[in-house]
């Protein structure tokens, strides 16, 4: 039997990568498109070669061409971080409208099952803690986050639209914050940032008084999660995170503890429009993929921790 033909959008990025990799792994063809505004050709340099890997430098706000049969488009380009998408804020809109319509009109095209990397930023600085999918959110869009969390409101409403009236199989997942190996050491997220400035001996910079959480899902668990959700004919959104939910200032006490680290805590200000708490509800998710995720908060820094220190030896 022919191969399935995967197309990933933003597959040089962090999540990209390691889904390139899983489906590979597991027997599709991965077409891989990125412009590399924030991808790294690094994160899968070890694939070259493979035939049934092929990378196109491409924005997909653009029309998108693919010769030949398409049996999934996994649509996770986006600048992602909040640093990331205060530097581009239009491209970071651009990629969730006109790259989503783009990215879904290829779909149509193909006749192929579309999954749409939507994210926990969909529910804003949430009213309701912990947040279930049935959540409308809270979300300011004028605000400087407003640009990602708008977008990506947009590119559910958009695949949920080409679902009902083009009769697309569409995957909606609600992507947590989630850590590990390939995540760029500036991309401004508090993992990236807290282990490197560690592992340096520098200031670690808590924005706010630290009393806001945040749930961290290891990259591996998160893979498993989405590819389960492909493998389902479910259309609605569904949250994959990890429920462990840990305050900014005890998390950065937290690494500091891992490190050994000299390094000491200050404090910062805290940025416009940051949620105060975040945590999935993953009851949905339990129930229609049976997933839940298994590597502890603990286990996953030691992995992760080892990454960063050869990136901090090179930097
Ligand atoms: N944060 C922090 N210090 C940093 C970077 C981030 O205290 O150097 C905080 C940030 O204000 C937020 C949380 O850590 O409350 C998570 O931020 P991140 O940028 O990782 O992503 P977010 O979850 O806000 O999308």
């Amino acid at each position: 039997m022919d191969k399935p033909v995967t197309v990933v959008t933003g597959g040089a990025g962090f999540l990209g990568s390691h889904l390139c990799d899983k489906l590979i792994e597991k027997g599709h063809k991965v077409i891989c498109l990125d412009n590399l505004i924030t991808g790294n050709l690094e994160n899968i340099s070890h694939l070259f070669g493979n035939e049934n890997f092929r990378f196109i430098k491409y924005d997909v706000t653009e029309f998108i061409h693919v010769e030949g049969k398409v049996d999934n488009i996994l649509h996770f380009a986006s600048p992602a971080s909040p640093v990331d998408y205060l530097r581009y804020p239009i491209q970071t809109l651009k990629v969730g409208s006109l790259g989503t319509h783009k990215a879904l009109g290829l779909a149509k095209a193909k006749k192929a099952c579309f999954l749409l990397a939507s994210t926990s930023e969909v529910y804003g600085d949430p009213e309701i803690h912990p947040q279930p999918e049935t959540y409308w959110g809270n979300v300011n869009p004028i605000g400087p986050r407003g640009v990602y969390d708008e977008a990506k409101r947009f590119a559910e409403s958009m695949t949920m639209a080409y679902h009902r009236y083009h009769g697309i199989n569409t995957r909606i997942v609600r992507i947590f914050n989630t850590y590990g190996p390939r995540m760029r050491l500036d991309d401004g997220r508090v993992l990236p940032t807290f282990i490197s400035q560690a592992l340096k001996n520098e200031d670690l910079t808590v924005f706010g008084d630290g009393s806001q959480t945040r749930s961290f899902c290891y990259v591996d668990d998160l893979i498993e999660g989405i590819i389960k959700l492909l493998e389902t004919d479910f259309h609605e959104p569904v949250n994959l995170g990890n429920p462990d939910e840990i305050t900014i200032l005890e998390f950065a006490e937290e690494i500091l503890k891992l490190t050994l680290s000299k390094s000491k805590i200050v404090f910062k200000e805290l940025p416009v429009d940051d949620p105060k708490v975040r945590q999935p509800d993953i009851t949905l998710a339990k129930k229609i993929l049976n997933w839940e995720p298994k590597v502890s908060r603990i286990d996953g820094l030691k992995l992760t921790l080892e990454y960063f220190k050869k990136k901090v030896a090179k930097s």
